[in-house]
């Protein structure tokens, strides 16, 4: 694949000035949002269990593995990756669910805060593995993301641009948003129960991994924090997930940690990126009705 291919959606002044720009940022972490799409929560931790997601393991090691919710709406594509980018539910971005919906409000994303904050010091890249769900929330934000490919394609396509996209930006600092349709393809195929829905669950692990070395070879994996979830889960047993909101947060974030109180909420995880990145959540507006996952107390060190 040809790199003019790749950046087709991409804002390509962004795109442009990579490589040429210093190191110098006022980002203290890269950060990557990592979305196994429809990955039921019972069927990682089986899979967690039988000691066939090592990567993710190792995440959970050196950070933590936590339940998360979902409440006030579908649990379906748009509606989770909304909340999921943005932090907000549906009375503020107008996603309720795949059906009713319209493009997150302008400067929600955590793309666009973090361009209107510290501009062309941090890049911004999105790789997704469905078109239309996708864009369709991002279409007001796609201006302030540098390097979007948002397109209907399984891992094996898109696992090489994501590992080509962290190449070019060594020396950046950034927020990718890295996406895989692959689990749900094979859930609404085959069923939760089946094989192949293990197999595609298996198979965002080894790109987990693949990630991960790619970061270790480029020498930047210490100061990356990668937080992987899901925007929905799936019905037990079935091809559908109408009713899924049982989710899950894996990250190697050492500050993390599950709230004394309740359960953790998928609108939690935008607050708890923005902290890490240095916003003061109560300056946000609209305010987040999330909270900040960052508990525990953490020194200098790094993961
Ligand atoms: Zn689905």
């Amino acid at each position: 694949m040809k790199l003019r291919q790749i950046i087709s959606i991409a804002a390509l002044t962004g795109a442009l000035l990579w490589g040429g720009v210093s190191s110098q940022s006022l980002l203290e972490w890269n950060v990557i949002l990592i979305s196994w799409d429809g990955a039921q929560r019972a069927h990682l931790e089986e899979l967690r269990e039988h000691g066939v997601l090592p990567n993710l393991e190792a995440l959970a090691a050196a950070g933590a593995a936590l339940p998360m919710e979902i409440r006030g709406h579908a649990t379906d594509t748009k509606a989770g990756h909304a909340e999921m980018l943005s932090g907000y539910g549906p009375q503020v971005t107008g996603i309720f669910s795949n059906r009713y919906y319209q493009a997150i409000p302008e400067g929600l994303t955590i793309f666009e805060r973090l361009k209107a904050r510290f501009g062309q010091q941090s890049s911004t890249v999105a790789i997704a593995g469905k078109r239309s769900n996708i864009i369709e929330i991002l279409e007001n934000a796609l201006a302030e993301i540098d390097l979007a490919l948002i397109r209907s394609a399984h891992a094996a396509l898109n696992g090489p641009v994501m590992l080509r996209a962290l190449r070019s930006l060594k020396d950046r600092a950034f927020f990718a948003f890295f996406h895989f349709s692959d689990p749900d393809h094979a859930g609404h195929t085959y069923g939760e129960n089946s094989q192949e829905y293990s197999e595609a669950i298996t198979l965002c692990d080894l790109w987990l991994g693949r990630i991960v070395a790619t970061l270790q070879e480029l020498g930047i994996f210490d100061k990356t924090l990668i937080y992987v979830t899901t925007d929905h889960g799936f019905d037990e047993g079935r091809k559908t997930h109408s009713n899924a909101p049982e989710i899950w947060l894996v990250t190697n974030d050492p500050a993390v940690a599950s709230p004394e109180e309740g359960i953790a909420l998928q609108g939690d995880i935008v607050p708890t990126i923005l902290e890490r990145l240095g916003f003061e959540l109560g300056a946000l507006e609209p305010s987040l009705p999330g909270r900040s996952l960052l508990k525990k107390a953490v020194g200098a060190s790094r993961p």
